[in-house]
């Protein structure tokens, strides 16, 4: 059997969904469309320079002698059923959530998207880019084995993740961007391993969305500006990981959404009817899931951030990140009984957290 085959077929018996390979050539139309988003600005606050873009879009600039990449992706559309959230709520430890989780299902509560449920997902996806570098190396006779270099990498650039899937064949790009696989939809994570072994590469994939808007018409900032361009800049999945500031005209819009969003992805008939996977870790951890309570998020101790975020994605934002959203939710969706908990936050060290406690406070006396 081709090495290719053996690397396929194995894949899927450590849980792999989908994999491809193609060629490091460097990925010069990403390239330029990117670079012109730069000029443009859309890329301001996640620091991409021109330069950062011509070294991401270069395989080689990460492993000199890189001669192809094995592009994989994990689904993570677990099911979701009551019934499984109250398996893994009951067995664990809970304190001042539990009695606001039997009254309520919306008021006072926010939305994590559905990618940060579990274990943070960089662990997950590394781990089996190493086993599968492992199988790889233990394929190889003796004096390719000593030759054979790889880099694993998960998350050097979404622009460069996504590219790498599409020219692997793993799935094409939707307008919102994702990249969408016929089994899985675009709910999947990717990685890859750049490695100094020459492959043979899969055909890239060609297909498209067709006439749909539907992710362009409900993306609630119109950040999907037009078909495949993203202002990063008015996207909620990124204002809610990023530090600092949010404009004004931003706030009502993220609504009740404390990190990512997934809107653009829920309303897409490409992810209905997909398949689930049974993957224990990318099941919803609580508090994290469906309906978190905001109220003990907005005044959390660094202790209590660690025991409900550490593992996860969300970890990677920091506590201070987190509250500010989880304020900011409560300015659009809380109840009359979450000021009490505002109210402490406008006399925090942290002016932000002042400065949106505020804004809150305001937006439910307003109601
Ligand atoms: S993630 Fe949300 S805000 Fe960003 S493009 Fe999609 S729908 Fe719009
Ligand atoms: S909602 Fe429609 S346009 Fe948007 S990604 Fe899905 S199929 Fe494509």
């Amino acid at each position: 059997m081709y090495l290719e085959s053996e690397i396929k077929n194995f894949s899927k018996k450590i849980g792999i969904d989908a994999i491809g390979i193609t060629s490091a050539k460097p990925f010069n139309n990403v390239k330029r469309i990117f670079i012109d988003r730069v000029r443009r600005g859309f890329y301001k606050d996640l620091n991409y320079t021109i330069e950062k873009i011509n070294f991401i879009c270069n395989p080689k600039n990460m492993l000199t002698d890189a001669k192809s990449i094995i592009s994989i992706a994990l689904s993570y559309n677990v099911p979701i059923g009551e019934e499984k959230i109250e398996e893994r709520e009951n067995s664990y430890e809970y304190d001042i959530h539990s009695e606001e989780r039997k009254t309520k299902k919306r008021g006072n509560t926010g939305i994590i998207a559905k990618f940060a449920w579990g274990i943070d997902y960089h662990k997950v996806l590394k781990n089996k880019l190493k086993i599968l570098a492992d199988f790889i190396s233990s394929k190889l006779l003796n004096d390719s084995k000593k030759r054979f270099k790889y880099k694993i990498l998960v998350d050097t650039g979404p622009i460069v993740d996504r590219a790498v899937a599409n020219r692997a064949g793993i799935g094409w790009y939707g307008k919102n961007c994702n990249i969408i696989t016929k089994r899985f939809g675009s709910w999947i994570l990717l990685g890859e391993i750049l490695t100094n072994l020459k492959l043979k590469p899969d055909e890239p994939n060609f297909e498209n969305c067709g006439d749909c808007d539907l992710c362009i018409k409900a993306c609630p900032t119109g950040a999907i500006i037009s078909p495949y361009v993203i202002d990063v800049r008015k996207c909620i999945s990124h204002i809610t990981q990023k530090r600092g500031e949010i404009p004004l005209n931003l706030l009502e819009k993220i609504g009740r959404r404390i990190y990512g969003c997934d809107i653009c992805q829920d309303v897409c008939p490409l992810n209905k009817e997909v398949e689930f996977v049974e993957k224990d870790y990318f099941l919803p951890i609580p508090p994290r899931g469906k309906n978190i309570n905001l109220l003990p998020l907005v005044c959390m101790s660094e202790i209590e951030f660690n025991r409900w975020f550490k593992n996860s994605a969300i970890s990677w934002v920091g506590k201070d990140v987190l509250r500010r959203n989880a304020i900011i939710a409560l300015g659009n969706v809380g109840e009359s009984n979450s000021m009490v908990f505002l109210s402490k936050a406008t006399e925090d060290r942290d002016e932000i957290i002042r400065k949106y406690a505020s804004w809150a406070i305001n937006k439910i006396k307003n109601r």
